[in-house]
């Protein structure tokens, strides 16, 4: 039997022997009673160690598909091949990046959705008690005299849809046509779609440290690398991204300018205009993720880099999650014609075209005027929910401890007070019903188990207020279990950054 090995495979050597073996053995080739060669033997012709060979084979033993005996050498067992009951191999199986860019985060805070024990300030979601009426029985109105709605569109959307969408943006003063606009099943499809259409393995890319971070996940799974540029109050520090650009060459630069996920922070308009102006000198793509863009609390909105942007440098993205409601999949690429070209392309891949569903019952919604007012009235809901927890804090928190006051979005972030690891904290909170997001996965090299993230868009005002008290208790209770520095700052309270 030819054994053949990859040295540069990621998956370990004595496992490719064993699988080689096993396959053959199913497939009829090797059948019982064969003589194996001796691990000496094998190891010599392979060119790996003796103990390689010896795994695989003890591998093989153990699963009862050969057998040695003294004198007789190695030789392959009577085994019936209709009844292998074991389980797949599975780090055989799947591609061996997979853990590189894979994190269940997203699954583990899903968790406890539902579970009315728990107060969850895990997640990122729109209220779900606020989830408007959408025009469901006009629609099934329509269907009743007209199923071939429900045909297909163009992958790039709904024509009249990706017209709802360009008046919604035109608003906001960006000007753009159809075919600069693709519908998404949701702004992480848009991620993902620039990802594989502008990535290749050892592109660079810019990230915000903190950052969103199934977008880092998707990146990596580009095969990227992630150069993070930390954010402060005015967002991306442009500064160091001008520094960084003399010695890196990114493809991209990812930020979420507005109410940024996680940190709440909004980037200034002098750094979009910076910003800008580098990826024109220095072309590269900015990748502006608008997911909270619109929930602002009290200021006008600082005008879009894709507005700023004379040249199609870039790619906005947009959603409807974080305004109507998640589930509802539906979200859109704003960029020049020559990425949604592409895009569009990389999307048949995926998903070969938008749900026609949700695109007709947003664009419905649209139409009426009803969408806008729902926005109105969901930034002073989450404004006064916002408050509420702010409030909680500023009355709760411990000294040492700090914390963003949003002025849009979903979340507030916080800092915990010296030696406090969110991953302790965590464990402690959950003995007491409460979740929140430790602040580890938002970076990619940075130690940020010392943060936080507290969502009050999904927990009601009762839980927040219940809630908020127990997360500072248990600081308290580990704070006094640690022997930490004396020398707290005394101006707790202060904004994170
Ligand atoms: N970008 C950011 C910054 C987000 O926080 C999220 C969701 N939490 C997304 C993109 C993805 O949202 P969706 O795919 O639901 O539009």
């Amino acid at each position: 039997m030819n054994i053949t090995i990859d040295k540069n495979e990621k998956h370990p050597i004595y496992m490719q022997i064993y699988r080689q073996i096993k396959c053959a053995i199913y497939a009829g080739d090797l059948p019982a009673g064969t003589l194996l060669l001796p691990e000496r033997k094998l190891a010599v012709k392979l060119s790996v160690n003796r103990s390689t060979v010896l795994n695989a084979y003890n591998r093989l033993k153990e699963e009862g598909l050969i057998d040695s005996k003294v004198g007789q050498g190695t030789i392959v067992a009577a085994v019936n091949i209709q009844s292998d009951s074991s389980e797949p191999s599975w780090n055989q199986l799947f591609n061996a990046k997979l853990e590189e860019f894979g994190n269940d985060m997203l699954g583990k805070m899903f968790t406890h959705l539902g579970n009315n024990d728990i107060i969850s300030f895990a997640l990122g979601m729109a209220d779900p008690n606020w989830i408007p009426d959408l025009p469901i029985s006009k629609l099934d109105g329509v269907l009743k005299n007209n199923k071939s709605i429900l045909s297909q569109t163009p992958v790039a959307g709904d024509i009249d849809f990706r017209e709802s969408i360009c008046k919604l943006l035109a608003k906001k003063n960006m000007h753009c046509s159809l075919e600069e606009i693709m519908v998404l099943s949701g702004s992480q499809q848009g991620i993902d779609i620039a990802s594989r259409i502008m990535l290749q393995p050892g592109d660079i890319v810019f990230a915000e440290a903190p950052t969103y971070f199934l977008a880092l996940q998707s990146f990596k799974s580009a095969g990227a690398k992630i150069i993070e540029v930390p954010v402060d109050h005015n967002g991306i520090k442009t500064e160091q991204i001008e520094r960084l650009l003399k010695r890196y060459h990114p493809k991209c630069i990812y930020t979420n300018p507005d109410y940024q996920n996680p940190s709440s922070c909004s980037m200034s308009l002098e750094r979009r205009k910076k910003l800008v102006d580098l990826a024109g000198r220095f072309d590269f793509i900015i990748l502006e993720d608008a997911a909270y863009t619109g929930l602002g609390f009290e200021e006008e909105e600082i005008p879009s880099m894709y507005q700023l942007d004379k040249k199609g440098h870039v790619v906005y993205l947009g959603t409807f999650s974080k305004t109507i409601c998640s589930g509802i999949r539906m979200g859109y690429m704003a960029a020049h014609k020559n990425i949604i070209a592409m895009a569009s392309m990389a999307r048949q891949n995926i998903d070969i075209h938008p749900n026609i569903l949700s695109q007709w019952l947003i664009h419905e919604f649209m139409q009426s005027g009803s969408y806008d007012t729902h926005v109105q009235n969901l930034r002073l809901h989450y404004k006064s929910k916002m408050k509420v927890m702010l409030n909680q804090l500023i009355r709760y928190a411990p000294e040492g401890m700090e914390f963003s006051k949003p002025m849009g979005g979903y979340y507030i972030w916080c800092k915990l007070p010296e030696g406090i690891r969110a991953s302790d904290l965590l464990v402690e909170c959950i003995k007491d019903g409460v979740v929140f997001m430790p602040g580890k996965p938002f970076f990619q090299y940075e130690d940020g188990d010392k943060y936080i993230r507290i969502n009050f868009t999904v927990p009601s005002v009762e839980q927040i207020e219940n809630g908020i008290p127990i997360i500072c208790t248990n600081i308290k209770k580990l704070m006094k279990t640690k022997i930490h520095s004396q020398n707290i700052n005394p101006s707790s309270y202060m904004p994170v950054f």
